[in-house]
C-alpha cells in the first residue's frame, strides 16, 4: 500500500523541543502515515565546536524519535553525493521507494523564498509540500497549487538550535529547551561547550 511519508529536513543541532513538537504535531494532525527526521550532512567548512558530527546529531535525533509514534530518523541523506539539493534527495527516496508519496515539510520562512529553490517546479509538481507557521511569515498559497500544497496548522515554539548552542557555550540552563535525555547525551559527549 502507497504510505504518505512526511520529509522533515535538517541540521538538527541539536534537534530541541520546537522540533519535537512540531514533528508530534504533524504526525497526529495531517494525512501522513509517518514522518522522517532527514538530518542534514555536515557542512565540512562548518566543523567544530558548533557543528556536531553527523553521528552524534543522527543519535541526538533519534531519542526524540523513539518516543514519537510513526516518526523516524533518517540517514538516507547522508548516503548521496554532495551537495544534495531537496530536489536530489526526493528524487532519490521516490526511486528506492517507487510505492510511496513524500510530503516535503517546510516552514513558512522557506515557503516564502520557495521560488528560489532548485528545481522548485519540479518539487511542486512531483511531491507534496507541508507549510507550518513560523513568526512573521504569512503563508499564501496560489490556487493553482492548492492540490499539492497544504497548511498545517502546527503551535509555533520559538526555540531555535542557534539558541540552544549559545546557551550551552556560556553554561546558561536549556532544560525546558531540549528532552532530558538530548542534554544528557550533550553533556556527556561535551558538545557546544568550551573545554
Ligand atoms: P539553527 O538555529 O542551527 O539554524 P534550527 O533550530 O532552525 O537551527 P534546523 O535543524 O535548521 O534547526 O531545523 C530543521 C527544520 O526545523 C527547519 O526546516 C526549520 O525551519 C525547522 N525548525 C527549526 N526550529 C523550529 C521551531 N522552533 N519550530 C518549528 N520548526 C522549526
Amino acid at each position: 500500500m502507497k504510505r504518505k511519508i512526511g520529509i522533515f529536513g535538517g541540521s538538527f543541532n541539536p534537534i530541541h523541543v520546537g522540533h519535537a513538537i512540531m514533528a508530534s504535531y504533524v504526525m497526529q494532525h495531517s494525512v501522513l502515515d509517518q514522518l522522517w527526521l532527514m538530518l542534514s550532512p555536515q557542512n565540512p567548512l562548518k566543523q567544530g565546536l558548533t557543528m556536531a558530527p553527523d553521528h552524534d546529531r543522527l543519535r541526538m535525533t533519534e531519542l526524540v524519535t523513539r518516543r514519537l509514534d510513526g516518526v523516524e530518523t533518517s540517514a538516507f541523506e547522508l548516503t548521496l553525493p554532495r551537495p544534495s539539493y531537496t530536489i536530489d534527495t526526493l528524487r532519490a527516496l521516490q526511486r528506492k521507494f517507487p510505492d510511496d508519496e513524500f510530503y516535503l515539510l517546510i516552514g513558512a520562512d522557506n515557503w516564502a523564498l520557495f521560488d528560489r529553490w532548485r528545481a522548485y517546479d519540479e518539487i511542486l509538481r512531483d511531491f507534496h509540500v507541508m507549510v507550518y507557521p513560523r513568526r512573521g511569515f504569512e503563508i499564501v498559497v496560489p490556487d493553482a497549487l492548492a492540490s499539492r500544497v497544504m497548511v498545517v496548522d502546527a503551535p509555533l515554539v520559538e526555540v531555535s538550535s542557534t539558541g540552544v548552542r549559545e546557551a550551552l557555550a556560556q553554561w546558561r540552563d536549556v532544560s525546558f529547551y531540549v528532552p532530558d535525555d538530548v542534554l544528557r547525551y550533550i553533556k556527556k559527549n561535551n558538545l557546544y561547550t568550551p573545554e
